[in-house]
């Protein structure tokens, strides 16, 4: 029987790949002032693409994890979609607001500038948020004990390590600037009160 919600996750799983790719071509071409790619930060990097990319997909085209298979209520399924629409909208602005600073893996480029305003005006992490937003959404909407929670495990693992060395980067390169901008801001959340 055709699965509804796995053509849907699938669509979203395209977006983000459409949303991405025309900055991924552009900053291509950027000259980089200071690389600090590690090759602990690279494996996991290849980690998360296979636990946010392929696992999912095996999942929505193939049988081969179907023994992972649990019953799921269609509501749970569809709060999902909606984590994922909120997720791609968030995904979406964040590189916007980034624009030519935004890198796959850890770097300044020359003339990076600090941005500080529109998502990135009380959240850090916005583009983290949204990804792990998006694992939420895989997790309710691919009832399986594998493809479910495989983008929020190996994403978790990845932020775990990076976001300590790239705000360490930050600080190297902006130093008070970014130590004002931190003390105003939350890391994947609005600082309370
Ligand atoms: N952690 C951010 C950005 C992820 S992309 C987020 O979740 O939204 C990673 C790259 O973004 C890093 O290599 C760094 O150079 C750049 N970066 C991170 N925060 C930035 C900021 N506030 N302004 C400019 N560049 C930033």
């Amino acid at each position: 029987m055709f699965d509804w919600w796995k053509f849907l996750f699938l669509m979203g799983l395209s977006a983000t790949a459409l949303i991405r790719a025309p900055h991924w071509l552009r900053n291509a071409r950027n000259r980089v002032a200071d690389d600090r790619a590690s090759p602990l930060d690279l494996a996991l990097l290849w980690l998360a693409v296979v636990g946010t990319g392929v696992v999912p997909v095996v999942y929505c085209m193939t049988p081969w994890l179907d023994f992972a298979g649990y019953p799921w209520p269609s509501a749970l399924r569809g709060v999902g979609a909606c984590v994922f629409a909120f997720a791609l909208w968030l995904l979406w602005r964040s590189h916007a607001d980034l624009g030519e600073n935004w890198s796959v893996t850890l770097k300044v480029r020359e003339g990076h500038g600090l941005v500080t305003g529109g998502v990135y005006r009380h959240v850090r992490h916005p583009m983290y948020a949204a990804f792990f937003l998006w694992g939420v959404a895989q997790w309710l909407m691919l009832p399986n004990g594998i493809a479910g929670p495989s983008h929020l495990v190996t994403f978790g693992l990845l932020y775990l390590v990076r976001m300590p060395r790239e705000e360490r980067m930050m600080l190297d390169r902006f130093g008070d600037e970014y130590r004002a901008y931190a003390a105003r801001t939350g890391r994947l959340w609005p600082p309370v009160g």
